[in-house]
């Protein structure tokens, strides 16, 4: 008789826990798994996939107008929004079918509710319990707001994916991933927008000229950035909403959504009683091997407040179902993650950014270009591809590779690599350009700054 139910149970079925239950079961453990809301998680339900699928939906109105140099005549018809919203759903019915069929392919037991800890190998699952030698948390993390008056009235990213209707005006709190790229969606579809930021520029941490040039062009296309201003409270008026900033500035709209970050979905889990210890946010803390503080709990994804990023969950779940269960132990590595921001335009970025490469090199080489798209040659359109490289003089390393404009998402994943294998700028100069790209000037940036 095994000594308990399960090998190993686990708390949340998003990307990162399905990953880590189907690598184990495969490694011939008993794996089950529970979920509150729906499998697949933040990325497939709320997340990156939906609003990609919105970022497709709101581009199309420049492209619209873009066609037009091209010959077209107007074609823009009447933009439908709920059947936008009715179509995604198919597509996140459909992933989230896929990511059922994974678990149940694995031989992973699913039970569709919320799971708390009891004690170091016991869950709650609504009415039973059951036990497991080993647990992983994997619950994710859920949008927080600041505690201000009015507050209730706000939408976070989760409600702004369900609307039925359009606003005419949007009021977007927050200048990180989330809040610039529902600006660039809502703007898109033709709704007005102003983000508010606390900050001087959008998308702290990211490249100074990359955020510089991303707030320019947000403007230019319409966006109203509201810089240094932070809300004090929101009221509802007959017709929406008054936002109320602390620079006295106040805007009335229909809708305001807060992208203020996202905390660990920790509160209620019953890590304290147990033993896991948390950081001031609520996030799990771990070592490199995702181990928590109690010796057979372990946590990863968004939940440990590494790096809050799909793909890296997913590492992380996997590296632990291969060491733990596999015989095969490695550790995900936090080192060069790229990146991407869905805004309007989009950011690649991979490796340092030149203040975090000055501040640990010292000096560093900057190479930088910035031109008009071949496409937009005909349109006229004021977008502007900006294009860096940061590279140790010392050994001609590319420390970073940072990219604002059409296709950056894609170009940066090829630069990842590059860095990941440490390529000198040599390397970048002795391979040869694709004519005519924007990415081939990559490698034919000559004279550094
Ligand atoms: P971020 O941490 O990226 O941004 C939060 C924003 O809210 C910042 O601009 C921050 O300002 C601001 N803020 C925080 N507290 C307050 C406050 N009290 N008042 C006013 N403004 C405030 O969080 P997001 O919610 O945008 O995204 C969460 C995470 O999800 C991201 O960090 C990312 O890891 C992940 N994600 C990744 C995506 C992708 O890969 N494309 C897409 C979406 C999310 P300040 O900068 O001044 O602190």
């Amino acid at each position: 008789m095994a000594r308990y139910d399960y090998d190993l149970f686990v708390i949340g079925a998003g990307s990162g826990g399905v990953r880590a239950a189907r690598i184990a079961a495969e490694h011939g453990a008993r794996v089950g798994i529970c979920e509150e809301s729906r499998v697949g998680g933040t990325c497939v339900i709320r997340g990156c996939i939906p609003k990609k699928l919105l970022v497709y939906a709101s581009h199309f109105a420049r492209d619209f107008e873009d066609a037009r140099a091209y010959g077209w005549g107007p074609t823009a018809s009447k933009f439908d929004w709920s059947q936008l919203i009715d179509n995604k759903n198919r597509e996140i019915d459909r992933l989230n079918g896929i990511y059922l069929s994974l678990l149940s392919g694995a031989g992973v037991d699913l039970v569709e509710t919320r799971g708390m800890l009891e004690d170091a190998h016991t869950i709650r699952l609504g009415a039973r319990s059951i036990t497991a030698d080993k647990i992983l948390i994997a619950v994710g993390g859920w949008p927080w707001m600041p505690d201000i008056p009015g507050i209730e009235h706000a939408i976070s990213s989760n409600e702004a994916l369900e609307l039925r209707t359009r606003p005419d005006h949007i009021v977007i709190v927050g200048g990180g991933y989330i809040a610039v790229e529902f600006a660039g969606i809502f703007h898109g579809l033709g709704v007005e927008t102003a983000e508010m930021i606390r900050a001087e520029h959008l998308l702290n941490g990211f490249d100074d000229d990359l955020r510089e040039e991303l707030g320019a062009q947000m403007r230019a296309d319409g966006i109203e950035i509201v810089n240094r201003a932070n809300p004090i409270a929101i009221e509802k008026t007959g017709a929406g909403y008054r936002v109320t900033a602390d620079t006295g500035r106040i805007i009335e709209t229909d809708l305001v959504m807060f992208a203020t970050g996202r905390h660990p979905n920790t509160a209620g889990l019953g890590l304290e009683a147990v033993g896991v210890k948390t950081d001031r946010k609520g996030a799990v803390a771990v070592d490199a091997n995702s181990r928590s503080s109690v010796e057979n709990i372990y946590a990863i994804g968004d939940v440990t407040n590494r790096l809050a990023l799909t793909p890296v969950a997913i590492r992380e779940g996997h590296a632990f179902a291969d060491t733990v269960f596999g015989g095969k132990p490695w550790q995900a590595d936090h080192a060069d993650v790229p990146t991407a921001v869905f805004s309007q335009p989009p950011i690649g970025t991979a490796g340092l950014t030149e203040a975090a490469a000055r501040a640990q090199h010292g000096t560093v080489d900057i190479y930088k270009s910035r031109f008009r798209p071949l496409k937009h040659t005909l349109t006229g359109r004021n977008e502007f591809t900006l294009m860096k490289l940061v590279v140790d003089p010392a050994n001609g390393r590319v420390l970073g590779a940072h990219m604002i404009g059409a296709d950056a998402p894609e170009i940066a994943q090829g630069l990842g690599i590059a860095i990941k294998m440490g390529a000198t700028k040599a390397q970048f100069d002795a391979t040869v350009g694709i004519h005519p790209t924007a990415a081939e000037e990559f490698v034919t940036m000559r004279t550094h700054a």
